[in-house]
């Protein structure tokens, strides 16, 4: 992968830079809370990087409840997952 992109707005299907305009930068973030006893590292836009700070975790998960489904998915098998958080 040469050029780095937001993970949200790409499972999200946003325009990242028509999101951002051109102040978009990568951030890479960790996500405590996503995964059963692990942590997870995402790349986000500005935008997403300043929502996640402004919103916490927990709230960013619910704001953009179709990233956290997919990343939920992909993730944890079958068994393990919790559906509580989402
Ligand atoms: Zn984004």
């Amino acid at each position: 992968m040469s050029k780095l992109e937001c993970e949200v707005c790409k499972i999200l299907k946003i325009d990242s830079h028509l999101l951002n305009g051109n102040r978009n930068v990568i951030h890479k973030n960790t996500l405590y809370k996503i995964l059963k006893g692990k942590t997870l590292d995402i790349y986000l836009c500005t935008f997403h990087d300043i929502e996640l700070f402004q919103l916490g975790e927990s709230n960013f998960l619910k704001q953009n409840i179709e990233f956290s489904k997919y990343i939920h998915k992909k993730f944890t098998p079958k068994k393990d997952r919790f559906d509580d958080l989402l």
